[in-house]
């Protein structure tokens, strides 16, 4: 059954039509892009081979909404600081709308919500999340989350990576406001003249927030649809049985279902595009493409989780990118598990190796 979803949506997406560009580069820095009638695009750096994150900026009657920030670092608040100088000056910033809680969104929503004095609005998953990792960065190494990764065959330089990546995000981000206001899907958020759907997607990230206006088919996808880059798709050793890819093939099928073709995608990062109905197809068919690989390796002789690695990822990663290609490798492990055709093998009443249900 699996088998036959997985070539049903590869074929979808090798027919589906080219996304459309509506802007063929993106702007430079402290240059902002308007994107539709009093809505801007602006980019902030990132210091990773994603070297950019999305921000817009909505006409908010006497000023701007912001949606995400960036990480917080030097380098991105003098981004910030050229933007409110140039496209953005003479009118003030009213509200800071973050989609989700990974570092390249949030990581500038205290700086500017303190400075500014303006509201934080996020889901209550993405504050509290951000919140937690803020008041316990070191949990993250307790022995059970370790456990969990040289149990399934990572090497101890990417586990004692992973363990410390609570550090690394408070590295990225400011502290939150005390106080932000909550954000749910199927609420109706009003920007200046604008009214927005708001909806929530899991998991690239946990309850991420989406916003779309339907009058002008205006789609802010945050992460979760991206023009070239199939979104992070990760399980965490605090939740080792979750099935976050489920979830993801999920959202986007809603997104499809819910959204119109032709809906102008304002993405967190790369270019906007239209196109939402074949990228959302092309991206489940990467998914099914990789889970199918996983489950014929595992049809030709069980493995070690680990082991699967190089089924997923052929260029060599260093201990770091190893860490996050084993919990993306997890989360397609979890879906075929759960979907009943993968299955463990046991070894002195342990999960040691995984084989082909069928
Ligand atoms: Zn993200
Ligand atoms: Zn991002």
């Amino acid at each position: 059954m699996a088998r036959d979803r997985v070539n049903g949506a590869m074929t979808k997406a090798t027919e589906s039509a080219p996304l459309v560009f509506p802007f063929s580069a993106p702007p430079e820095r402290s240059e902002a892009f308007e994107v539709a009638p009093g809505i801007l695009w602006a980019r902030i750096p990132l210091p990773f081979r994603l070297d950019h994150v999305n921000v817009y900026f909505i006409d908010d009657g006497d000023g701007w909404a912001v949606v995400d920030t960036g990480i917080d670092n030097e380098k991105a608040r003098l981004a910030w600081d050229a933007l409110l100088a140039g496209p953005l000056a003479g009118r003030r910033l009213t509200r800071v709308i973050v989609t989700h809680m990974h570092p390249d969104h949030i990581g500038l929503a205290g700086w500017l919500t303190e400075q500014f004095d303006i509201p934080l609005l996020t889901s209550q998953t993405a504050y509290i999340e951000c919140l937690n990792l803020s008041l316990a960065p070191g949990k993250l190494q307790a022995p059970v989350y370790r456990d969990f990764y040289l149990r399934n065959g990572l090497d101890e330089a990417a586990t004692a990576l992973i363990a410390t990546m609570g550090h690394d995000y408070l590295g990225m981000v400011a502290p939150l406001p005390p106080t932000f206001e909550r954000l749910v899907a199927g609420d109706r958020l009003t920007i200046g003249k604008r009214n927005f759907d708001v909806l929530a997607g899991d998991r690239h990230a946990p309850e991420q927030l989406m916003l779309f206006n339907g009058e002008e088919r205006l789609f802010l996808a945050a992460d979760q649809a991206l023009a070239k880059i199939s979104p992070n798709v990760s399980v965490s050793a605090m939740s080792p049985r979750d099935d976050p890819l489920g979830l993801y093939l999920r959202s986007l099928g809603a997104l499809k279902a819910g959204l119109p073709a032709d809906s102008l995608v304002l993405p967190g990062h790369q270019l906007p595009f239209y196109g939402l109905h074949e990228r959302v197809d092309e991206l489940a068919a990467h998914h099914e493409a990789r889970c199918e690989a996983l489950l014929q390796a595992c049809r030709e002789k069980p493995h070690r989780p680990a082991e699967l690695l190089t089924v997923l990822f052929t260029r060599k990663l260093d201990p770091h990118q190893m860490g996050f290609a084993f919990s993306e490798l997890f989360a397609h492990v979890n879906y075929l598990l759960n979907r009943g055709v993968l299955k463990w093998i046991e070894r002195d009443g342990r999960r040691a190796r995984l084989a082909a249900a069928d």
